[in-house]
């Protein structure tokens, strides 16, 4: 198995109004989904289960997705809550800092165990209101290829690119398998 890295800053063209943005990021993302489409086309008609299986069978579904499952269980009544999601990508928050940081430590916390506290409770359909709960993350199948985004675009008004260093190591486990890095990608601002 191997790992595609993409890492990505803004890629600028122009200035004020009518200025835009592409990163490599959205360019893979846009690149997918005309080819989901293209691929889907032949079932636009077709039934449900034809269409759900094509879709999965999508050239970018093959070698990029992967399944993440959340499991959110409430501290009051124990009643736990799953959802499913099907992703091509990670997208991994960078934190602000000039402390490197371990790709491998980011991915793992994306992962970790998430208290939902204070204002960011839980509303519960067992309990019928908002409780302390805890949140599990699991990466439910692997891909065959894991792109990997590095978000490096900071927040309103100070959307400047993060300039933390991030360290990748040639070799890294995700959701039990072993990837190899094959391509770090990095796209620096124009002015
Ligand atoms: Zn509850």
């Amino acid at each position: 198995m191997f790992a595609c890295l993409l890492e990505l800053t803004l890629f600028r063209r122009g200035h004020g109004p009518g200025r835009f943005q592409h990163d490599a990021h959205e360019f893979l993302r846009a690149l997918c989904n005309a080819v989901a489409v293209a691929s889907l086309a032949p079932f636009k008609f077709g039934d449900d289960a034809a269409r759900n299986f094509a879709e999965l069978t999508t050239l970018p579904n093959v070698l990029f997705g992967f399944d993440v499952k959340r499991i959110t269980r409430c501290d009051e009544c124990g009643s736990a809550c799953e959802t499913n999601e099907r992703v091509l990508d990670l997208d991994i928050p960078i934190p602000d800092t000039n402390a490197c940081q371990q790709l491998r430590s980011l991915i793992a916390s994306m992962f970790a165990d998430e208290q939902l506290v204070g204002r960011e409770q839980y509303e519960c359909n067992a309990c019928g209101r908002h409780c302390d709960a805890v949140r599990q993350t699991i990466i439910d199948s692997t891909p065959a290829v894991l792109i990997v985004h590095l978000m490096r675009f900071g927040f309103g008004n100070d959307a400047r690119k993060l300039a933390t260093p991030v360290a990748v190591l040639p070799r890294m486990e995700f959701g039990g398998a072993i990837y190899e890095l094959v391509r770090r990608l990095l796209f620096f601002e124009l002015r």
